[in-house]
């Protein structure tokens, strides 16, 4: 039945036949199916169950919320080492179980979850993800994917003789305004690609507890390039669709500042890429919060500033010979995709968007821009 039908079928109650008689009130009726923005969720019990591990400022803040914004995943677990706070954090987001680091392991007996978040401190990433495939668990795993390489490789291996998907947690490819960055980067729209730019920092402050582990090498594997550079190391090679060759780094922490006994400040780095694209690169762990990023074309130069914020993303596009325009786009929740999609993995059986690889390609990279910065010299990023 269309909308002007029903309207017309709607039953109104009978008004007294008198002038004074007042109108009657329409009665309340069911009415059509609107006109969805996005596709209907899934109902939760064929939606993905996912345990998330580490209840951190990053679990707490983001990611849990999120949960109520996915369409294919849903909460059925938490993890945290104390075992109340488990427990307060699964009834506020309920989350049917909650489990310690100790009896992680159980979760093999847990058939509402499919899919271990891991949001542990870096150096953690490699043996809970470890475990959680043990347990026979796909794995969604945060950035970096862990602290070095080696780990990164050794991840994926045990993923694949799982069985099972690992995929690490690059958000802003899941991002409207970076998904169409890549488009138009990629289209050919802003003509060939001469040169990247991309700084992505911010102070950091180990009065956080959040903080605290980051300026400790042992538990962080690294500084700023480790926890905010690997987003624009990572958008360089979205946004190209290319793999660095090679690095050239320059790496400069003040040595009395306490922050950086261990970890790195400030990198300063450029690939160079096999097409003959340029990057450029900066992270800091001491100036002004920034996460920003140019695409430099021969025919535009598309910008974004910030670039990768949890709340907020604005893009500006500037075709040769004309001003620079605001290209506005809905702000969509980019944990909650990401989430859907790792589910969309497991549903559909297919390797997610970013994998495992994904985050050892950053890595490899990472350990390029060290080793330049150490001898100065341009070092060749390896392949996967
Ligand atoms: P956090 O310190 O707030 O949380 C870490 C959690 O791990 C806490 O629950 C803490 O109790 C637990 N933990 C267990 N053992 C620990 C130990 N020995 N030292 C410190 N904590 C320990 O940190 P966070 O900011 O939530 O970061 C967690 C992970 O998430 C990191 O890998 C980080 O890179 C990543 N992260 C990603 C994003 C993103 O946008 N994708 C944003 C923030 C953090």
């Amino acid at each position: 039945m269309d909308r002007r039908t029903l309207l017309a079928a709607t039953p109104v109650l009978a008004a007294a036949g008198t002038a004074a008689a007042q109108p009657a009130a329409p009665a309340l009726v069911g009415r059509p199916m609107p006109k969805l923005e996005q596709p209907e969720p899934l109902p939760p019990d064929r939606r993905v169950g996912f345990a998330v591990v580490g209840l951190g400022k990053f679990a707490l803040n983001q990611i849990l919320p999120a949960m109520g914004e996915c369409r294919k995943a849903r909460l059925a677990a938490v993890v945290s080492g104390d075992p109340a706070k488990g427990a307060r954090i699964a009834a506020q987001h309920g989350a049917p179980r909650h489990y310690t680091y100790e009896n992680f392991d159980e979760v093999a007996r847990d058939l509402a979850v499919q899919v271990v978040y891991v949001i542990l401190p870096n150096v953690f990433h490699r043996p809970f993800t470890e475990r959680a495939l043990r347990a026979g668990k796909h794995v969604l795993c945060e950035k970096p994917l862990a602290t070095t390489a080696a780990d990164a490789r050794a991840m994926i291996a045990a993923a694949r003789s799982a069985d099972r998907w690992l995929m690490t947690a690059y958000r802003a490819q899941y991002e409207g305004f970076n998904r169409e960055a890549i488009r138009r980067a990629r289209s050919g729209e802003l003509g060939p690609l001469r040169l990247i730019t991309s700084d992505h920092g911010r102070p950091v402050k180990p009065e956080d507890p959040a903080d605290e582990w980051r300026i400790r090498q042992a538990l962080s594997g690294g500084g700023s390039l480790h926890d905010v550079g690997v987003y624009a190391v990572n958008a360089m090679r979205y946004l190209s669709g290319e793999e660095p060759a090679e690095a050239f780094a320059t790496i400069a922490s003040d040595p009395a500042d306490p922050r950086f006994r261990e970890v790195e400040d400030r990198v300063a780095w450029q690939f160079r890429m096999p097409s003959g694209l340029l990057t450029q690169g900066s992270t800091s762990y001491s100036y002004r919060e920034t996460k920003r990023l140019t695409v430099f074309g021969e025919k535009a130069t598309l910008r974004m500033d910030p670039a990768t914020d949890y709340d907020l993303r604005r893009m500006w596009l500037a075709p040769e010979g004309e001003t620079e325009t605001e290209i506005l786009l809905p702000l969509r929740n980019q944990f909650a995709a990401m989430m859907d999609h790792m589910a969309e993995s497991v549903l559909e059986n297919r390797a997610p968007r970013t994998p495992g690889e994904e985050g050892l390609r950053d890595l490899l990279a990472i350990e390029a821009i060290h080793e330049s910065a150490r001898t100065g010299r341009w070092v060749r990023v390896p392949p996967v």
